[in-house]
């Protein structure tokens, strides 16, 4: 399996620290207000990564923080006239209702930063003692000027980053160079503050995720994640805290998702140019927005636009109609075992599992893996059709099963029918076949149209009558 390592720029073998095993840390959000759909990327993405992993038969543990300490959170909290642990709270369950809906897997852990206090101060003072990082009245910097590796990740250099930075007329005076970073920040009136050996205060935004990552993973773990606007400064001031720390190479993979754009440009809350989930998931199901997320490439952008979703909608459709007429198909077709000649077609289906894997052992080419089970409904499709055996048809639904279940899509116990509405349709399909054999055509058709304008297409097939939305 491959994999697109950042820090090297080159797909590598993927060969994890202890066989078998897989330690994966991803950046989470900054929980002040509803995920927007560029902040799904990373969650949709990485979930993926995460089934394939275990599809694999790795044991995955999966880190995704919440950093609930920050200025926009505090913001926030002071205009709303509330706690920050409010606020984060708040959007801490709302990222959970929409990481559900996404059919995003829970992370093994999801710590939170005001419960790693006690590490992030150990991780500090470590940094202080070994030289890599000083202290100016409360503030903690590391000083970046001590550790020769500093821009390996992003390929920077310190020297130019310097240089650059100097041209520009806000530096602080207490750095001792401009690419110098707060680990430790001094309590400000009205702040929540920690005690610290430097006074009451709260953590910078990059140890964090560093001190996390050591707690639940350990010193040097496999894949560290997240989108490529966190390549610099974020994960580059993750290595430099890590590694002078640890003395320990701190990620082996770096995995970074490309933007969602708008206009091609990055979607963010800054540029005010994003589309919360929640605002996407009151036109188009959950489903759809995951589907969407996962028929690019995780490394390509996506320009996000309505006929691009309602596409998506539409092939999605495509495929979980093949599944449900499939499932309808052999819940009523005879009990028949395969025939000589389906035997021998069986290896076909083998084919569209080696393709598709092929295409995730190729750094998760969700993209081409999609089209794989695109291939693979019109072949369900036709030998639904040709009534084939109940046997095979089993075979091909279990392909399906496997394949969608790996990325997370179309499935099918996602319907959203109430069990109220699934009697109403069921009713009208009665008497409209009551209808059809007292050969009332007209009243048959209007059944049909009622049904039709409650969104339930129906499919007379040889099995009986089929319903499903769309
Ligand atoms: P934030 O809360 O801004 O730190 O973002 C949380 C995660 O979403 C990070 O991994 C970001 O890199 C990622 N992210 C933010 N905006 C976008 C975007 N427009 N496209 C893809 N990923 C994004
Ligand atoms: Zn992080």
């Amino acid at each position: 399996m491959k994999v697109y390592n950042t820090l090297t720029r080159q797909k590598e073998e993927f060969v994890p620290m202890e066989e078998g095993k897989v330690k994966m840390y991803v950046c989470g959000p900054t929980v002040y207000d509803f995920i927007h759909i560029g902040n799904a990327r990373p969650y949709v993405v990485f979930d993926t990564v995460r089934r394939y992993l275990e599809y694999k038969g790795y044991d995955v543990t999966y880190v995704q923080n919440f950093t609930d300490v920050d200025d926009k959170i505090i913001n926030r909290a002071n205009k709303e006239n509330t706690t920050m642990q409010a606020i984060s709270d708040k959007y801490i369950e709302e990222a959970f209702h929409d990481a559900d809906g996404l059919n995003v897997r829970r992370a093994t852990v999801h710590p939170r930063v005001t419960q790693e206090m006690d590490g992030i101060i150990e991780m500090v003072q470590t940094l202080i003692d070994k030289g890599f990082a000083y202290e100016d009245k409360g503030t903690v910097y590391y000083n970046t000027k001590m550790f020769p590796e500093y821009g390996k990740l992003s390929r920077k250099n310190l020297d130019e980053l310097i240089a650059g930075a100097s041209e520009r007329v806000t530096i602080d005076d207490a750095k001792k160079n401009s690419t110098d970073f707060v680990l430790w920040k001094p309590k400000k009136e009205g702040e929540p503050s920690w005690p610290s050996p430097w006074g009451d205060g709260r953590p910078g935004w990059h140890i964090e995720c560093s001190v996390m990552a050591k707690h639940h993973l350990g010193e040097t773990i496999d894949i560290h994640a997240g989108g490529e606007d966190l390549i610099f400064p974020h994960h580059e001031n993750e290595i430099a805290q890590s590694e002078a720390a640890n003395g320990k190479t701190f990620a082996r993979y770096w995995l970074h998702n490309g933007f969602i754009t708008v206009d091609n440009e990055k979607m963010s809350k800054s540029l005010g140019n994003f589309f919360t989930v929640r605002d996407i998931a009151a036109q188009f199901p959950y489903e759809v927005i995951r589907f969407f997320i996962l028929n690019g490439h995780y490394r390509s952008p996506i320009n996000f636009s309505r006929d691009l979703m309602q596409a998506c909608q539409n092939g999605l459709e495509r495929i979980k109609n093949a599944r449900k007429e499939l499932a309808f198909y052999i819940e009523n077709c005879a009990e028949t075992k395969m025939t000589a000649e389906e035997t021998a077609q069986a290896v076909e289906l083998e084919k569209y599992k080696e393709q598709f894997e092929a295409a995730m052992d190729d750094d998760f080419n969700t993209a081409d893996a999609v089209s794989v089970i695109y291939e693979l409904v019109r072949f369900s499709n036709i030998a639904v059709k040709a009534g084939v055996s109940k046997e095979y048809a089993g075979k091909i639904q279990d392909m399906l099963d496997h394949l969608c279940g790996v990325l997370g899509v179309a499935e099918l116990d996602e319907e959203t029918i109430s069990d109220e509405e699934t009697k109403k349709i069921e009713e009208l399909i009665a008497q409209r076949t009551e209808a059809k054999k007292a050969k009332d055509f007209a009243k048959a058709d209007a059944i049909r149209d009622e049904l039709a304008a409650m969104g339930i297409t129906i499919k007379d097939t040889r099995q009986g009558v089929q319903w499903f939305r769309g």
